[in-house]
């Protein structure tokens, strides 16, 4: 275990850090990574972030983006860096089966593990723990750990600014979520002031989709969707032909899944997709209906309430078929 002043007493001094976050990574995934990153690198530490696995184009522009090592595709490179790190920052996952293999070796690492988190019922395996549910993105609490627990605001730069404004507007929805606390607009507030240009960062993240990832939209909203309405539900599914017949790339069916949200009286949506031989869930719900309980006990998943994911080995005919079944027990909290 670590306490906040040993963690300092260790960070004075340059350190070998490895920074990592949970495969398939998002924008908040990839922005308080790099945002710590780009705070570390200013006090000469060597620090490397290690995705486990690739992200989609719309988040490869961000600053430090092009140090950044994929494990899957240099898996050598970063077994040696996590066996020789003296710390291990975990950022935006508390359960070492997000990280897919690398999880093993980071438990086997002989760093101290440090966990930045903002999702339930953390695993224990970190020394050190800034995690709070409440938070609205991991790159909110990275912020707040730069500015309160290792009391360095003023190396908040453009760099870091631009990575944390990045996490916290994608994983709020732009600022839309319930937790999106007047706290987050000031933090915000102090990232624009740093020099976060949030209008670029805006057009980068949003406005920079394929001609068919739109086509692949549309066609998603116009074939895939079923509408259940005795259960408030919509289910956008999609199978392994689409994909290639549209040549959906890693990162082109994000947020396809708000789109069946965004119709009235609808409670939860589900983008269910055949991919890499499994079949993987997106579940989006409103208010206080528990996406992550669907997720947690049916899908091998969990998440946050109203954004939760999982997985089957079953076929994708057979996954909507369960989904399906499991509705009616939810219908009371769907209906209400
Ligand atoms: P997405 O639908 O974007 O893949 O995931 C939404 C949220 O659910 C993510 O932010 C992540 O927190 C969580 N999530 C997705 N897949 C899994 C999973 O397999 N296990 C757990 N524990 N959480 C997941
Ligand atoms: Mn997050």
């Amino acid at each position: 275990m670590l306490d906040t002043a040993s963690l300092n007493k260790l960070l004075a001094q340059p350190q070998k850090i490895v920074i990592t976050t949970h495969h398939k990574p998002d924008g908040d995934a990839m922005g308080s990574s790099l945002g710590l990153y780009n705070y570390l690198i200013q006090q000469g530490h060597h620090a490397k972030v290690i995705a486990p696995t690739d992200y989609p184009e719309f988040l490869s522009w961000m600053p430090g983006n092009g140090e950044v090592i994929i494990y899957t595709e240099n898996i050598q490179q970063a077994a040696d860096l996590i066996a020789d790190a003296d710390l291990i920052f975990c950022l935006d996952f508390n359960a070492l089966n997000r990280i897919n293999d690398m999880g093993e070796l980071v438990r086997a690492a002989k760093a101290y593990k440090i966990m930045i988190d903002h999702h339930l019922e953390p695993e224990d395996f970190d020394d050190y723990r800034h995690w709070d549910i409440n938070a609205c993105a991991t790159a909110q609490l990275v912020y707040d750990f730069i500015v309160n627990v290792l009391n360095n605001k003023s190396l908040i730069n453009k760099d870091v600014a631009t990575c944390l404004y990045t996490g916290i507007m994608t994983d709020s929805a732009s600022f839309r979520l319930p937790n999106t606390t007047s706290t987050v607009h000031r933090v915000v507030a102090d990232l624009i002031d740093a020099g976060a240009v949030n209008w670029r960062i805006h057009e980068l993240v949003y406005n920079s989709a394929s001609e068919n990832r739109l086509r692949f939209l549309g066609h998603c909203l116009t074939n895939c969707m079923e509408i259940l309405p005795e259960f408030n539900t919509a289910i956008i599914a999609v199978n392994k032909y689409d994909l290639k017949k549209y040549d959906v790339n890693t990162g082109d069916t994000e947020g396809i899944v708000n789109y069946a949200l965004s119709i009235a009286n609808i409670r939860l949506a589900a983008f269910i997709v055949e991919r890499d031989g499994k079949v993987k869930l997106s579940l989006r719900s409103k208010g206080d209906f528990p996406a992550n309980e669907i997720c947690k006990l049916y899908f091998s998943g969990g998440g946050h309430r109203n954004a939760a994911g999982g997985q089957s080995s079953a076929s994708l005919q057979e996954v909507i078929a369960q989904f399906k079944n499991i509705l009616p027990e939810y219908k009371k909290l769907l209906i209400q």
